[in-house]
């Protein structure tokens, strides 16, 4: 999954005479940007209204990830940072909510007086029972309950509404991996698939909202329905999509390789809405802590499944997550993720030192690595693959690509901003493509972190 990184959901549209403040920061991976739109949903019901400013707020709400300790340490600071607000104005009301709001729970609302409300990955359909508690009864929340809710979406009042030309869609919560580093399961619960009946419908809904391109989003897509006798697998859900008139593109995250199946490798080369990238996360080039972190593969069986991938399509684009310094990584661990990264070439990388997580049983390692390692190996890795990254974009140059115009360009407020199918972020001149448009261009040149385009003569 790409970077953990901070933002803030802004724009939602809203109305209305005695409408609240919302100010909402939304930390971690897509999946809580798709936790946040509900939130945003279900608050518009109650009339509010989002803002940019923390200090206007009547209402602050963090969502939060736990994944690692970096963003966890981001939220703590940004609790103090409102708890002098609500000193200035004491009716503010600060909630959390997420992944970290579910690992601490009850702890929170002690270690924090100034808290109001904890709510857990799988209760966010009862913000509006919390705050009327707190409204009426003055009763601080805590609704952190994993198992009581199937589909936390299922409650949902609205259809999504997007005023966007991409969507993410969350196809199932939780997973069954237990991965020896990673939290997500003890936060999100074990895997449950969303009914495809409840997909399709809100896929149909987004199209018919102009939504282009949707994201599938899930721990493990590859893994959909399994669970659910008679449910559609995840290439049937693939096809059902394709079908859904409006839709152009379809991609989806995160997908485990040890479940990659021949079916859906021949997906790419078959159905002309999927886009050409797929992000598989490695995690380690060495076989012997691929089985230290319970991934079920092999370096040699990573390596078959992306030679099938770009047989299937030969232009696909493969990007991917790795570890430095898991619990007794050796240099010739290390060594054998550089030399695999150097043979599969990635378009991409997103790479992390490893941080102990609680309850997982990595945290209970003793053979930990001294920090300065991990600082050292995570700055050669990064270095390989920005080599490897610009010798990748550069095989753009020259070359004519469909792109869905997304926006403004960051660099340059007179450019637009716009995604390969292949998801390469191109930037290229003039305005006038609103938002949502697909366009041809001509790549002329590529950078490290993206392509730049003309339009096609
Ligand atoms: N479900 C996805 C998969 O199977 O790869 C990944 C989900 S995880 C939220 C996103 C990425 O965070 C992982 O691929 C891994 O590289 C990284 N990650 C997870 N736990 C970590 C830890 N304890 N320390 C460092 N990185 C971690
Ligand atoms: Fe975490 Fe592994 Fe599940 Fe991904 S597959 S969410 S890394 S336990």
């Amino acid at each position: 999954m790409p970077p953990v990184r901070e933002l803030t959901l802004v724009g939602f549209s809203l109305f209305s005479m005695g409408a609240k403040n919302l100010y909402l920061q939304t930390f971690g991976c897509q999946m809580n940007v798709y936790d946040s739109e509900r939130i945003c949903q279900l608050l518009a019901a109650r009339n509010y209204r989002l803002v940019e400013d923390p200090s206007e707020a009547d209402l602050i709400f963090l969502n939060t990830c736990s994944v690692r300790v970096k963003p966890e340490q981001k939220v703590y600071s940004a609790l103090g940072r409102f708890q002098a607000l609500k000193k200035k104005k004491p009716t503010l009301v600060i909630g959390i909510g997420g992944c970290l709001a579910q690992q601490e729970g009850g702890k929170f609302l002690q270690r924090f007086p100034y808290l109001d409300f904890v709510l857990g990955t799988k209760e966010f359909g009862r913000i509006n029972e919390v705050l009327d508690d707190l409204e009426v009864l003055g009763k601080r929340g805590l609704a952190i309950s994993l198992d009581g809710r199937i589909d936390p979406y299922a409650s949902l009042p609205f259809p999504p509404s997007s005023s966007k030309a991409t969507a993410f869609v969350s196809i199932m919560q939780g997973c069954d991996n237990f991965c020896s580093f990673c939290i997500v399961p003890y936060v999100r619960g074990r895997e449950v698939s969303r009914p495809s009946r409840d997909i399709l419908e809100e896929i149909r809904t987004l199209a018919a909202q102009r939504v282009k391109e949707v994201t599938l989003l899930g721990q493990n897509v590859n893994s959909y329905g399994n669970k659910t006798p008679g449910e559609i697998g995840f290439t049937g859900l693939l096809e059902a999509i394709q079908e859904i008139q409006g839709i152009e593109r379809i991609r989806f995250t995160t997908s485990h390789p040890k479940d990659l199946s021949r079916a859906l490798i021949d997906s790419f080369g078959r159905l002309s809405k999927l886009c050409e990238h797929i992000h598989l996360p490695l995690q380690s080039g060495s076989n012997r802590l691929l089985k230290r972190m319970n991934r079920g593969y092999s370096g040699e069986e990573y390596l078959e499944r992306v030679d099938g991938l770009r047989e299937a399509c030969p232009e696909i684009s493969v990007t991917s997550d790795v570890i430095v310094g898991f619990p007794g990584e050796e240099e010739a661990d290390f060594q054998s993720t550089l030399d695999l990264v150097e043979r599969v070439q990635f378009d991409d990388l997103f790479s992390f030192k490893y941080s102990d997580r609680p309850y997982t049983r990595a945290a209970e390692f003793h053979d930990k690595i001294p920090e300065d390692v991990s600082r050292r190996r995570l700055r050669e890795l990064q270095a390989l693959q920005r080599g490897i990254t610009l010798k990748r974009n550069k095989l753009w140059e020259g070359k004519e690509v469909e792109v869905l115009v997304e926006g403004q360009s960051k660099a340059n407020a007179e450019e637009n901003m716009g995604r390969t199918r292949t998801n390469h972020i191109v930037n290229f001149p003039g305005k006038s493509d609103p938002h949502g448009t697909l366009v041809w261009l001509r790549i002329e040149k590529a950078f490290a972190h993206s392509l730049r385009g003309e339009r096609r003569s």
